[in-house]
């Protein structure tokens, strides 16, 4: 079988770093197909027959089979009329590896990251492929901001597409919530446009509904101004003191002020280090207020407070990983609407560390801004939790005993989910089943399967938090 490589672009014009993606496109396969984007609103130098001809001429010295075609949404054209099964990666970070398949076509967008910022009209537009760190960057010097997620190499397609939690959404909204607009490729290889007053029913899904739509191109966000520094940092408790740490943040969470975020950790890590619970904070209000906000989180006596004033872009950076490639990791999600004692008993009953991997326990703090929003307003539908609950376990790739750390965390799991109530469609594992997706969408499971229907009839887009379109 012979290997096709599709790369698309604007080429405006063709760089060395075009040519290089080109060198190596065609060390791996057998043939390279360069889709030039008849785009010309957002290609401002130089026309579409100049590029193709600079590109020509540039391409001249490089050998194989290379062919050049103007288009418009050339790979997904090219998926659909070969029957491929597709994936579309961003930031590469789903958990299931929903942006890689075998057997299949990659529309690989981490060579389409772009961020253009008006500060005056309070937007920030970013191309497809666009890590969430590239967006604080540009806005941060104009104290604007925009909530995304909490790790800075995180895509801003996957994240937004299913909701985006992060340090400040209990103050400004979730992802989705200050999603503007979309530009998205349509399985018919159409680029569509979609907002609140131009195709708003695929605005709507868009927010929440997952990659089912297309290959968003382009995302949108509201910004909002806040200070460059927030204040931030961890309160770090032995491991003994779980329980008690766990009690307090459930009592806690729902009511602390919008202006504070919380994410309850608790650890073991490989080896025979000992374990640690801590909260992790960022509180973006006025620093008068910090104290008062504070207060409950330190009650317990921590033996580490390091909370501080910091830069928001540096908070944004502190949990990146440098070589996210060094470990294989398993993680069970699940939304929680409140944490009762019989949760906590649970939690910490069944959290049994072992040195040959690190086990975690985690929650994301929500609620705030985001939860005083209609659930059928947008397609996310999971407003009322007050925390996203996560059990993680991680090992050296290459560990032969993969399935042993994989049932570890199953095992924790079933004696957690009762305490669920739906989960976080970015988080997914693989074997949710098509059923307990459907129900997870809840309410807005019909309108979701409508909007697949009309726009992917064939479900091209299937590796994602899929919704099966309606047979013809
Ligand atoms: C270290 C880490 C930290 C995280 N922190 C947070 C957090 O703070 N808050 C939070 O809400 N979530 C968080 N998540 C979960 C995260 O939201 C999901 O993993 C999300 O899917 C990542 O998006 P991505 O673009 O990096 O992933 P990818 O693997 O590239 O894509 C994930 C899914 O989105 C689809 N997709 C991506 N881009 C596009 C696009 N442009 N058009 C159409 N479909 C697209 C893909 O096809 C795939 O189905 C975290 C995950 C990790 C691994």
């Amino acid at each position: 079988m012979s290997r096709v490589a599709v790369y698309t672009g604007t080429f405006d014009p063709p760089t060395l770093g075009h040519l290089d993606l080109i060198r190596r496109a065609m060390r791996l396969a057998d043939r390279l197909v360069i889709g030039v984007a008849n785009n010309s609103s957002k290609s401002p130098f130089f026309t579409m027959e100049q590029r193709v001809a600079l590109l020509r001429q540039e391409v001249a010295a490089i050998e194989g089979d290379i062919e050049i075609r103007e288009f418009e949404g050339l790979a997904v054209n090219f998926a659909r009329a070969n029957s491929l099964l597709v994936a579309v990666k961003c930031g590469g970070h789903s958990h299931s590896g929903q942006s890689t398949c075998d057997k299949g076509m990659q529309i690989d967008l981490s060579t389409f990251r772009s961020v253009r910022i008006d500060p005056a009209a309070r937007r920030v537009w970013a191309t497809g492929g666009t890590l969430l760190g590239q967006i604080d960057k540009e806005t941060a010097p104009h104290e604007l901001v925009t909530p995304l997620g909490t790790v800075s190499h995180t895509g801003v397609g996957g994240l937004t597409l299913g909701g985006g939690f992060g340090r400040i959404a209990r103050k400004f909204g979730m992802a989705v919530d200050n999603l503007e607009s979309v530009d998205i490729v349509t399985a018919d290889g159409k680029l569509v446009h979609a907002s609140a007053s131009e195709n708003p029913e695929l605005y709507w899904g868009a927010r929440g509904g997952s990659g089912n739509f297309g290959v968003v191109t382009q995302f949108e966000f509201k910004l909002h101004p806040m200070k460059r520094e927030v204040i931030a940092g961890q309160v770090l408790f032995p491991l003994a003191k779980m329980r008690d740490m766990l009690t307090l943040w459930g009592e806690y969470a729902p009511t602390a002020p919008d202006e504070l975020y919380v994410d309850p950790t608790v650890m073991q890590p490989p080896g025979n280090a000992p374990g640690m619970a801590m909260l992790q904070v960022c509180y973006c209000g006025a620093p008068a207020d910090a104290e008062k906000a504070l207060a409950p989180i330190r009650k317990l006596g921590p033996v580490k407070d390091t909370i501080k004033t910091m830069e928001y872009v540096q908070v944004q950076r502190s949990q990146d990983s440098t070589d996210t490639r060094a470990i294989a990791s398993y993680l069970k999600g699940g939304f929680v609407g409140k944490v009762p004692g019989e949760l906590v008993t649970a939690m910490v009953d069944g959290f049994h560390g072992d040195p040959r991997r690190t086990t975690v326990l985690f929650f994301q703090h929500c609620g705030g801004a985001g939860s005083r929003i209609a659930d059928d307003a947008t397609a996310f539908a999971h407003r009322y939790a007050i925390g996203n609950m996560m059990a993680v376990v991680a090992w050296p790739i290459g560990d032969k005993d993969a399935s042993v750390h994989i049932e570890a965390a199953r095992a924790y799991w079933k004696t957690l989910e009762p305490f669920t109530r739906g989960f976080y469609v970015n988080d997914m594992a693989r074997e949710v089943t098509a059923k307990d997706i459907n129900e997870n969408y809840r309410g807005n499971y019909q309108r979701l399967v409508a909007l697949k229907t009309k726009y992917d009839p064939t479900n091209l887009f299937r590796l994602n938090a899929n919704v099966t379109p309606m047979k013809a």
